[in-house]
């Protein structure tokens, strides 16, 4: 007797609708007319895809646009105005907002994220402790995994590494860095580059957020990165300059990515709205081409950053709707392009954060229904999950829709 038999689901390997039969948390089985004793669902011809994955999303300064605002709208705006509002967090605060964005991701079909932490003397590690019960409560329905970063700064703030290690002794499961925003970036890089050694744990840096091409970190971080042989262990975040350079540039820079093993996250709707604010007409879009990087094997993944706060003052938690408004920003269509923007926000951020998930005979029954043929479908529609699973047990369900024509 199995658990349950899903019929009529479209899976990326087999031509046509199959079956697949869940038993104790596990695909137990997969195939045409699968001939299985136990309760049923139809699928309807759904496409089941093992789920979307943010690989950078901040849990703890979301959904705070009811007590700060970004007047000028610019970066350094943004910064000051959650540094402000950050003195009242508490963690029954963070809680809270990180649980609103929790439940909006997950009937999303997000079922794993990479979530930013700030760890500094002035919140010290209530928004940590908030989100490592998060973590636990929510782990029903989503991976969750803890980057703890210091988002004002480490060599000028005295008292910010001491924090960052004790959240690493405490379960933190990564690193992240803010070069930009510290008084001595490259002092930061080498510092956070030897605490990840010593704690053997990845690295994820906010990078070279400004649209300035003259200069940048980037080369700094590919240095550290291949000197500490640190290949394949490091992203990077925004990295917008490269928006900003021609062709030819461009491509060394993906040389370098390859070369240094170091993956790119781009996060187009907090990009869109904080840069090029110096313009008042043809403003400049700031958005990284991470498909160009993608297409010659870097690790590239979008995500959704920030949700409803001055960093990002929309968010919906969708990744069908941040990879359809990447392709839109980019210019993107056809077949391969769209596939890649969704390989963006599935596929590659779970590579990113060490996860693998399958839909295969033995694997976890862990997957999203889609009501799609594919994944250009998804993207170019900005498709709707339908319901998904996790291990086994059913996570979340929305109706779908209903036209009611007059008889
Ligand atoms: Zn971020």
């Amino acid at each position: 007797m199995t658990d349950l038999i899903i019929r009529n689901v479209r899976v990326a390997e087999f031509d046509g609708l199959i079956d697949l039969a869940i038993k104790a948390g596990r695909i137990e089985a997969m195939g045409r007319g699968l001939a299985a004793d136990g309760p049923e669902r139809d699928a309807e011809g759904a496409l089941l895809v093992s789920g979307f994955v943010e690989s950078h999303i901040h849990l703890d300064k979301a959904c705070i646009l009811d007590r700060c605002h970004n007047e000028t709208g610019t970066l350094e705006g943004a910064i000051a105005s959650v540094g402000a509002a950050k003195k009242s967090f508490t963690a029954e605060d963070v809680y809270a907002r990180g649980k609103r964005v929790l439940e909006k991701a997950i009937v999303q079909g997000t079922n794993a994220m990479r979530t930013h932490v700030e760890i500094d003397p002035g919140i010290g590690l209530a928004g940590f402790d908030a989100v490592v019960k998060l973590k636990h409560d929510f782990a029903w329905a989503v991976d969750l995994q803890i980057c703890v970063f210091p988002q004002e700064g480490l060599t000028n703030y005295p008292g910010t590494q001491t924090l960052l290690e004790e959240a690493l002794q405490k379960g933190a499961d990564l690193l992240g860095g803010c070069p930009y925003v510290d008084s001595d970036p490259h002092a930061q890089i080498a510092i956070l580059f030897d605490m990840a050694k010593a704690h053997d744990v990845d690295l994820d840096f906010h990078l070279d957020f400004d649209l300035d091409p003259t200069w940048r970190h980037l080369d700094e971080i590919a240095r550290q990165t291949v000197s500490h042989g640190w290949q394949g262990r490091v992203a990077i975040g925004h990295v917008t300059k490269l928006s900003a350079l021609p062709r030819a540039a461009l491509m060394d820079t993906v040389a370098l990515l390859k070369h240094a093993g170091i993956a790119l996250t781009v996060l187009p709707a907090t990009d869109l709205f904080l840069m090029g604010r110096g313009e008042d007409h043809l403003v400049p879009r700031g958005v990284a081409p991470a498909h160009v990087f993608h297409e010659h094997g870097v690790c590239c993944t979008v995500s959704t950053n920030n949700v409803l706060n001055p960093f990002t003052p929309y968010g919906d938690c969708s990744l069908s709707r941040i990879a359809n408004l990447y392709a839109n920003v980019h210019q993107l269509s056809g077949a391969s392009a769209l596939q890649a923007c969704f390989d963006m926000v599935t596929e590659a951020p779970r590579r990113l954060i060490n996860q693998s998930n399958r839909i295969a005979v033995g694997e976890a029954a862990t997957f999203v229904a889609l009501p799609a043929r594919d994944g250009v479908q998804v993207v170019s529609e900005i498709a709707r999950p339908l319901w998904g699973f996790k291990d086994g047990r059913m996570t979340f369900e929305q109706a779908a829709a209903q036209l009611f024509e007059p008889v």
